[in-house]
């Protein structure tokens, strides 16, 4: 088989493969955007409500209307889209990638790939609840696909674990469709999604929001009949006492997504994000690899999830041009409070901006990167937003000459 070449391929048409494909184009590079759906826009096909692109593009857009305007940018430079294509292997080798669609396998050798794979649900088997396996469990993100794209509804009386915005989205859509949502429960004390979806979602339809909650069995053979609601402590552990069985056929679970890295095995992950390390200009240890998107850690928002497909798009572009050198990447360490870390290494020559989550809600905070190099203060500091720091160029001068950089959250 002969191979295609390629200067830049993207792995995954969502908003971050979108917005990579198109700033590598833009850079001039001979782009290609592969993407195993038939279409375009990844996620964002199933996000029917609207809350997307107020920053990008000033207004508030559904998903759908979000994709057709990257769309629009992506036509517009001149890459190009092999739709119903999926990646099968990345040989680090090449690099070569092994690609399977309608005409068959193709193999193709670019000079830099930019992996935008999105991220996986959670599945109900990593939750390890007790009971049988019954119809009527869904992840949130299928629900979402067979109510908004299938038109097929999971149950009528649904129980949400799990708080995060694609639970808190799904509970308002599934009482919009005329299902019972009996409750969302969330492990921790405080909701895991957007306050505002808290809001508009939850409170807006009188839907309940139990905190310290969780489900400590399921029941049912063939469906779902109900399932063991039970209080928690600090630690998460169930509070013995304070079991109620809810009678529902349908449990709906929103308990985290894992950016997808399968296809490339080679590049070690972060252990908190869960998805590959990379520097400020979103490469990872692989020279010619970047990562872009919710394959790299779950991001709050699609804008910011453009924002950095552009980055590593154009980087790639300037790596396959052979100008991108690789400088010594200083490590950035998480100090307290800081969770998700993007990215793990600065690039002492490359602008950064800093994308962070904290564990826990802090009313006033404030972010130091150096020791000492920069202070920044926050309020209202809540781990479902992401909190974003853009190191200025005399900052990154100072934060040059340190062995390593600390991130640090301290409250107050
Ligand atoms: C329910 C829900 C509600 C949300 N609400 C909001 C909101 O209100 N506002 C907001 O700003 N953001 C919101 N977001 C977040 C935002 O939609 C996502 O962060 C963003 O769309 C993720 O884009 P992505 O490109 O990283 O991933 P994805 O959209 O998942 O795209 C990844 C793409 O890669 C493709 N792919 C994967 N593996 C391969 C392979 N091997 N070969 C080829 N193709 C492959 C997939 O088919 C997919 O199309 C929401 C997300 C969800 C799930």
């Amino acid at each position: 088989m002969n191979p295609c070449w390629v200067d830049v391929l993207v792995v995954g048409g969502g908003a971050a493969g979108m917005a990579a494909a198109a700033a590598a184009a833009r850079e001039g590079a001979r782009t290609w955007l592969v993407e195993r759906d038939d279409r375009l826009g990844g996620v964002l096909d199933q996000c029917i409500h609207p809350g997307f692109g107020l920053h990008r593009y000033r207004e508030e857009l559904t998903g759908p209307e979000f994709a057709h305007r990257l769309l629009g940018e992506l036509e517009a430079s001149g890459a190009e889209v092999v739709p119903a294509c999926t990646v099968l292997d990345v040989d680090p080798a090449g690099p070569t990638v092994t690609a399977v669609g309608p005409g068959g396998a193709v193999r193709i050798r670019p000079r830099a790939i930019v992996w935008a794979a999105g991220a996986r649900e959670r599945p109900f088997g990593a939750l390890q609840i007790p009971g049988s396996r019954p119809a009527g469990i869904y992840t949130a993100g299928l629900a979402q696909r067979l109510v908004n794209v299938h038109g097929f509804l999971p149950g009528r009386r649904a129980i949400v674990l799990g708080s995060g915005d694609i639970g808190l989205i799904m509970a308002r859509r599934l009482h919009l469709e005329g299902v019972e949502v009996v409750a969302v429960l969330e492990l921790r004390p405080f909701p895991g999604g957007l306050l505002r979806n808290v809001v508009q979602c939850l409170e807006d339809f009188g839907i309940p929001l139990l905190l310290r909650h969780t489900v400590a069995r399921v029941h049912g053979r063939d469906r779902l009949s109900g399932v063991t609601v039970v209080e928690v402590d600090d630690m998460g552990r169930p509070i013995p006492g304070t079991e109620t069985l809810v009678e529902v056929d349908t449990l709906i679970l929103s308990v985290g997504l894992i950016p997808e890295a399968e296809g490339i095995p080679f590049v070690p992950l972060d252990p908190v994000n869960r998805g590959p390390r990379v520097d400020s200009r979103f490469r990872t240890e692989v020279p010619w690899l970047f990562v872009a998107g919710n394959a790299l850690a779950v991001f709050d928002l699609v804008d910011v999830v453009a924002q950095v497909g552009e980055a590593a798009g154009a980087c790639a572009a300037r790596h396959a041009r052979g100008e991108l050198l690789r400088r010594r990447p200083i490590p950035l360490v998480r100090g307290e409070n800081v969770l998700h870390l993007v990215p793990t290494a600065l690039d002492p020559e490359a602008p950064a901006t800093l994308y962070l989550r904290v564990p826990r809600p802090l009313a006033v905070a404030r972010v130091e990167v150096g020791p000492g190099v920069l202070v920044r203060n926050h309020r209202g500091v809540r781990p479902a937003e992401m909190v974003a720091v853009k190191l200025p160029p005399e900052a990154m001068r100072e934060l040059a000459r340190l062995p390593e950089v600390e991130v640090r959250v301290v409250p107050g």
